[in-house]
């Protein structure tokens, strides 16, 4: 996960211990804990001793993932966090999504042959619309760049394939996930609405408490459905 606060409920619904570091020279941070006959590992990307704040974004996701991968060897990884999402796809603010069938990128544009949809990556999630179906949550195609803003040819990219749900990690969880064959899911509850009038950046820190909320609650079900497969 990205942000302290978006983990924060989730920490306590676990009932998960901090364990410190993942690494001791990086700033990702531990939370340890067993649901049935689960381990839950959550991992924060921790803070930026520069800036004093959290590690959102695509490059902490992808050495979170990798540093996980390594040291814990999961069967399954799950990218939780909070997002955009769209009117015209029908989003409201607090709404929890699935990934699916795909997580991508709207910023890496690379007009080459084969380089464009390589930066658009185009990573598979693991059975979301069956657990989407069954847990009723929304699903659709998550979407992460390196910006909370966009620009109009983002927008264009987004919607070549679908994209309606507006993030800053999943896609990089997915590349690492992908290239280490273990399959991954992303859950993302929205925060603010793209295409509505407020600035995303107000609505974000006014909604991030229930968004978190939300959050929590699906991801707890989640976890639930793939430990008991009920
Ligand atoms: N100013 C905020 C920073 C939030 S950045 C703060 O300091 O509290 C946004 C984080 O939430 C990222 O981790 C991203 O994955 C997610 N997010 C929520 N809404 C988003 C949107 N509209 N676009 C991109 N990312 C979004």
């Amino acid at each position: 996960m990205a942000m302290d606060a978006e983990a924060r409920p989730m920490i306590k619904r676990f009932n998960l211990s901090w364990k410190g570091p993942l690494n001791p020279r990086l700033p990702m941070m531990l939370y340890v804990g067993k649901h049935k006959k689960s381990v839950i590992n959550l991992i924060t990307s921790g803070e930026c001793s520069r800036f004093m704040v959290d590690h959102i974004g695509t490059q902490p996701a992808v050495l979170s993932t990798h540093l996980a991968i390594d040291t814990l060897s999961p069967d399954i990884i799950i990218n939780p966090g909070t997002a955009g999402g769209f009117i015209k796809a029908n989003a409201s603010v607090g709404d929890v999504y699935l990934g699916h069938p795909q997580v991508c990128y709207h910023d890496r544009r690379i007009n080459l042959p084969g380089f464009k949809e390589y930066g658009i990556g185009h990573y598979p999630t693991y059975q979301s619309d069956i657990i989407a179906e069954k847990m009723n949550l929304k699903t659709g195609v998550v979407t992460s760049g390196s910006s909370l803003d966009y620009t109009p040819h983002d927008l264009e990219i987004m919607s070549s394939y679908d994209g309606i749900v507006k993030d800053m990690e999943a896609a990089s969880v997915a590349w690492v996930a992908q290239l280490y064959n273990i399959p991954f899911i992303a859950i993302k509850a929205i925060t603010d609405l793209i295409d509505g009038n407020s600035p995303t950046e107000e609505e974000f820190l006014k909604n991030l408490r229930l968004a978190s909320e939300m959050l929590c609650e699906k991801t707890f079900q989640l976890v639930d459905y793939l430990t008991t497969g009920e």
